[in-house]
């Protein structure tokens, strides 16, 4: 028996095995022979999706190349690779993802298979970038499907938190390689809230990050540009002081208020330029605990400023900001953007402190805003409730059915959900 934690360490599991394939025939025997298969990328779900008692598998070090198509508008890429690697990689053939979350730790297949997105008005998740998958099915066979080519099962496996089978390649859109402008200002709650949509509409990419005491907001802006440079790496020390800060504000409440104001008094204004690739991602070495919703675009600001609201009223310890995005709509059955372009509001808590309760009273506040959750953060969703929010969530648990009949793919959460 094996000992497994996501990133956050709150899901811990005990597979039966944890199984490193080196190539697809591997992948194969491996989820053949088994009883019950969970893959994972870089574990940074904060829902239990990888939890497993069977067999763990891990698909980082499978081997596989980047192919990249004639026309150089798409790439196959194996389906473990890091997002880290990938764009790099990427970056050196002359291409670029369209657009990347945070962070670039996660697999490829991880990132898709959860509907992981960055920020932009008209720019969708990662899911939508997928074109075509390569699945090993419950059965060891491997199946490719498309568009045009198995068209149910794609459409579910466009984000199916690995419920239709374990990728080994995926084909994906790719953009000729570009290069950003970061700008990082701070700027009063009311002028975010007042001037979003302008700022959002002027820039290819934009966000803000907001302490529910603080009274600025880091505004966070990327937008394209010829100019050449190369980003120095983020410095240790802010986030070395935000540790010390959240430990400290964990053990004396009180001290949070007064600690926030302090953190965006001290946080750095600046601009920076360099490849996509390396603009895009941020390090994150303070460990948190994440719910994020998504909800239609015009509820978005309402919404956070419901939530920061309520958290002052109650004078509720939460000591992480909150992040604040704009993603485009898409038509794929599992995405909470598939009802029209959203806006996305994360809210974390220090990994130290308590977040259960906090998330759970949260969730109303993004719910009534008409609010849908990302499935790989924190939620309390339940089978109905997954039903009466998502229209073809009947039509997804049919294709997995017959993709998956004995159910190999499911764990004891998402066969609460979906079987
Ligand atoms: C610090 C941090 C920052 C983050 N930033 C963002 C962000 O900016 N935007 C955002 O939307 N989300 C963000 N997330 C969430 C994160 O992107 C998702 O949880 C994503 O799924 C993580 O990728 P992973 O490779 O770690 O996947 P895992 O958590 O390992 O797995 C996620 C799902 O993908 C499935 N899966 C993995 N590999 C395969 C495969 N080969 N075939 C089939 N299924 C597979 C797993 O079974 C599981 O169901 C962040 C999380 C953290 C911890």
């Amino acid at each position: 028996m094996s000992v497994w934690e996501n990133w956050s360490g709150s899901v811990k599991a005990a597979p039966a095995q944890i199984v490193r394939p080196a190539d697809e025939a591997q992948l194969q025997a491996v989820v053949k022979a088994a009883g019950k298969v969970r893959v994972v990328g870089a574990g940074h779900s904060f829902m239990p999706l990888c939890e497993t008692d069977g067999v763990l598998l891990q698909l980082e070090d499978m081997a596989g190349e980047v192919k990249v198509a004639a026309d150089r508008k798409t790439v196959w890429a194996p389906a473990g690779r890091s997002l880290r690697r990938l764009t790099a990689e990427l970056w050196e053939q002359g291409l670029s993802l369209a657009n990347q979350g945070d962070v670039n730790p996660q697999a490829l297949a991880g990132a898709i298979g959860t509907g992981t997105h960055g920020t932009g008005a008209h720019l969708g998740s990662l899911s939508t970038f997928a074109r075509a998958f390569r699945l090993v099915q419950a059965d060891g066979s491997v199946v490719e499907c498309s568009k045009t080519e198995r068209p149910d099962l794609f459409e579910a496996a466009r984000l199916s938190l690995g419920m239709v089978g374990v990728a080994s390649a995926i084909q994906i859109d790719v953009v000729p390689a570009y290069r950003l402008e970061e700008k990082i200002s701070k700027i009063p709650m009311g002028e975010a809230i007042e001037r979003f949509d302008e700022i959002a509409a002027a820039h290819r990419h934009a966000e803000f990050f907001v302490f529910p005491y603080a009274d600025e907001v880091m505004l966070k802006t990327l937008h394209p540009t010829e100019e050449l440079g190369d980003p120095r790496d983020p410095s240790p020390h802010e986030d070395a002081i935000f540790q010390i800060l959240c430990d400290a504000g964990s053990k004396a409440k009180f001290l949070i208020p007064r600690m926030q104001r302090f953190m965006t008094r001290a946080s750095g204004e600046g601009r920076r330029v360099g490849p996509a690739y390396k603009i895009f991602p941020s390090e994150r070495t303070v460990r948190f605990e994440e719910m994020e919703y998504e909800l239609p675009r015009a509820n978005g600001l309402p919404a956070i400023q419901e939530v920061i609201g309520w958290i002052r009223r109650e004078k509720l310890p939460v000591a992480f900001p909150f992040e604040f995005r704009w993603a485009a709509a898409d038509d794929i059955w599992l995405s909470p953007f598939n009802k029209g372009d959203g806006a996305s509001i994360s809210m974390h808590q220090y990994h130290r402190m308590a977040w259960r309760k906090l998330f759970a009273d949260a969730e109303k506040i993004f719910r009534a805003h008409g609010g849908r959750p990302h499935w790989a953060k924190r939620h309390t969703l339940t089978r109905d409730e997954v039903t009466a929010l998502y229209p073809m969530a009947e039509k997804f648990r049919e294709v997995r059915r017959a993709a998956d009949p004995e159910g190999k793919f499911l764990n004891p959460h998402l066969a609460e959900l979906f079987s």
